[in-house]
């Protein structure tokens, strides 16, 4: 398969892509690690006169820490993620996210700017994205703006990016004390594989109460987009930390928050019967890291 002609711009500043963007509309594709937007090129699912390369950007693919929070560019590539300490340390869901993602060679290239427009429902950075309470950062020539990522996707394969907008990253605030998360994805094989199910969990407990006060969910390919499982969140918090509570919750992902379809990949139910599993035991570890008895 052979890829369609296209005009290859490489701009090397944010302001000359979005310049590029304003000019050319829906008539250009942002180009990051490739690995979804070639592959459709080559399927014809994507037809487009030009390609906007983000990849000679410096400030996009770059890691920063300002006011407790960290800034991720959008072209940073799976690879780079999960060697930065700061994310192997305090953002552990997102690493297993960027570990699980394709091979050696897709998370050299693969971007998780480029994992989020490509708005999969089991995209493997999604859920992580979704629990540590990310903020996408978008920009058009004419304004920025930011929005709570659980607002960033609208559908399968769909974002609320305009079509003159880039998205520059994300910022997500760095996690407190008795605070962790995991990240799990279930599917056929272990890697390279589209997702069956996929779940993050967060935690923070008070250590004074010994009861958990702030929890996010999210749950991967059960659901038109990634989800947050809201009605089990409730549902831990002023819980304590323990089996019971975990199990329970993990009742409510299932049969409350999630509404998957049957697929070749495997049935609603089956789904929704791993959506508790996952839930319980992305928790359990999350408890687990927070308090110090496990990395
Ligand atoms: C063999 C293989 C295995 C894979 N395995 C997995 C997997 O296990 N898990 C998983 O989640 N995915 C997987 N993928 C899909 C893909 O690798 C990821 O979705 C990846 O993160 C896409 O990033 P990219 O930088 O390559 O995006 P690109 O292909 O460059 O772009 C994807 C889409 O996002 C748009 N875009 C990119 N960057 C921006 C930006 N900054 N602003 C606005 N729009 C932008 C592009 O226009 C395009 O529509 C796999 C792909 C392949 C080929």
């Amino acid at each position: 398969m052979l890829l369609p002609t296209f005009e290859f711009h490489e701009p090397l500043s944010i302001e000359d892509a979005l310049e590029l963007k304003k000019r050319l509309g829906e008539n250009a594709k942002l180009l990051a690690g490739g690995t979804d937007l070639l592959v459709h090129l080559k399927k014809k699912l994507v037809t487009t006169d030009n390609l906007i390369s983000l990849t000679k950007i410096k400030e996009l693919s770059l890691i920063t820490e300002e006011n407790n929070a960290i800034v991720i560019g959008a072209c940073t590539t799976m690879a780079q993620l999960s060697s930065t300490p700061v994310i192997r340390e305090k953002f552990k869901a997102l690493k297993a996210g960027c570990d699980n993602l394709g091979t050696h060679l897709i998370r050299n290239r693969a971007t998780i700017g480029g994992n989020a427009c490509n708005a999969s429902p089991a995209g493997d950075t999604l859920c992580a994205l979704l629990v540590y309470d990310a903020m996408a950062l978008l920009a058009s020539s004419d304004k920025k703006r930011e929005i709570p990522i659980a607002k960033f996707f609208t559908g399968p394969g769909k974002s609320c990016l305009q079509a003159d907008e880039i998205l520059t990253g994300f910022r997500l605030p760095i996690p407190g004390a008795n605070s962790d998360a995991h990240y799990i994805q279930l599917g056929k094989r272990k890697s390279s594989e589209i997702n069956v199910v996929n779940v993050a969990s967060f935690l923070e407990y008070d250590p004074g109460t010994g009861k958990i006060n702030t929890c996010r969910i999210a749950l991967g390919s059960v659901a038109a987009t990634p989800v947050r499982s809201s009605k089990a969140e409730n549902f831990l918090l002023g819980q304590a930390p323990e089996e019971a509570s975990f199990f329970a919750t993990g009742e409510i992902a299932r049969r409350e928050d999630c509404r998957p379809i049957d697929d070749f990949r495997g049935t609603a139910g089956y789904r929704q019967a791993m959506v508790g599993v996952l839930t319980k035991r992305t928790l359990t570890t999350a408890y687990d890291r927070a308090r110090g008895a496990s990395q």
